[in-house]
């Protein structure tokens, strides 16, 4: 029986914007039109997912609002991030422009981190900015897309070049959509979840890798768990540093080679089984320089395994070209690729102030050999 409970989490954006609300609960999506008039009320709504989100979601979502007194239009773009395009944002606004939207309009974003960054894009630049509630559907977006104030859009010189910081106004969790998503969708959301546990909270990792097969299979009050306990974390982070600086570095572990990995296999590897090879490289990294506590990349290789990921490189990506992308990485400082350690699961290695260390690219380009070798 799934559990009643719902979670209120207030993110701060540092007064950049209004405080704002993550709700998670199951069954929440069917409230969605009692809290759009509690939390923000609008003259209209644009109602944004993508294709497969719409076809299982939109009609039923249209109805409630509609029977709510919501005057509201659907706009559904193809799934997929190949979809996520200026293109698609231009398509966005125009029909928002045509119907005659305003100023005193909101945007819904229903779907998961493809929709949420996009219609989260569209929101920002609508009228110069209208308000966002985002309702993530994937794990990815509830654990991590949704929260924070990222938007944007891919271009052809690479991922999320063109965007915005728009904080939404209003975040809604409903866990149980999250049983339509395939167990593929469900293990990459989960990869940021560990990730959380990983640099913040060791209790909440061991609590991670007991439930796994149980979260994998959907089980609706463990995702719910653990999408509460994520959010929580999450929003202290962005609370504590609302821009891509200090702090928030922290949520950076495991990407630095992750983006790497994912772009030496020209993107063929998927964002979270990236960042699982990357949080592992980057532990040993760690070990290697004495700074993270022996076991702990042993511990990720786990805990990955849990996971159905496999640790491997991509077949085909050099140890050397993994490292070139790193010079590209927006992280690095100096031509030395920078990277954040763990002291060990649960914390974060923090020296002269900094939440993030230059690291010598011998000794990074020894570990992915090390690696490869392996594999
Ligand atoms: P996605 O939005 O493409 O969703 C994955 C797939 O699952 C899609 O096919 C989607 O249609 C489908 N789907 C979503 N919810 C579903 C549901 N409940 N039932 C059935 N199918 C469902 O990808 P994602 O993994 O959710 O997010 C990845 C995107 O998020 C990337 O573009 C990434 O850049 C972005 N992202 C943004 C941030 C941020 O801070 N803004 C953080 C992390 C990731």
């Amino acid at each position: 029986m799934p559990s009643t409970e719902i979670t209120s989490t207030r993110v701060s954006s540092g007064g950049l914007t209004a405080d704002y609300r993550v709700l998670v609960g199951n069954g929440l999506l069917a409230s969605l039109s009692d809290l759009l008039s509690e939390h923000v009320p609008a003259h209209r709504y644009a109602l944004i997912t993508d294709s497969n989100v719409g076809e299982l979601y939109a009609d039923t979502l249209l109805a409630t609002l509609r029977a709510g007194g919501h005057t509201v239009d659907l706009f559904t773009f193809p799934a997929g991030e190949r979809h996520k395009t200026r293109a698609h944002w231009a398509t966005l606004t125009d029909g928002m422009l045509d119907k005659g939207y305003g100023r005193d309009s909101c945007v819904i974003a229903l779907g998961g981190g493809v929709v949420g960054d996009l219609a989260g894009f569209v929101a920002a630049t609508y009228m110069r900015g209208v308000p966002v509630v985002q309702v993530p559907t994937s794990l990815v977006a509830m654990i991590d897309a949704s929260i924070g104030g990222k938007t944007g859009t891919d271009v052809e010189q690479g991922k999320n070049l063109v965007g915005a910081f728009h904080a939404p106004s209003l975040v809604v969790a409903d866990p149980e959509v999250t049983q339509t998503l395939p167990r593929i969708e469900r293990a990459q959301g989960l990869v940021e979840a560990v990730k959380h546990g990983a640099i913040m909270d060791r209790p909440y990792l061991e609590q991670l890798e007991q439930d796994m097969p149980a979260l994998l299979d959907g089980d609706v009050e463990a995702v719910r768990r653990a999408v509460a306990r994520s959010v929580e974390l999450k929003a202290w982070v962005v609370s504590a540093d609302e821009r891509e600086s200090g702090r928030r570095e922290i949520l950076n572990f495991g990407h630095t080679l992750g983006h790497g990995v994912e772009a030496a296999s020209d993107y063929g590897v998927s964002h979270g089984s990236a960042v699982a090879v990357g949080m592992f490289l980057e532990a040993r990294l760690g070990e290697e320089m004495g700074v993270t506590e022996n076991g702990v990349a042993d511990d990720l290789a786990r805990i990955a395994g849990t996971l159905e990921i496999d640790l491997e490189l991509p077949s085909g990506a050099a140890p050397n070209e993994i490292m070139s992308y790193l010079g590209l990485d927006k992280k690095a400082r100096l031509g030395r690729p920078k990277f954040v350690l763990l002291s060990h699961i649960g914390k974060v290695h923090h020296a002269d102030g900094l939440w993030s260390q230059s690291v010598d690219g011998d000794l990074v380009r020894d570990v992915l050999n090390a690696m490869a070798l392996k594999g």
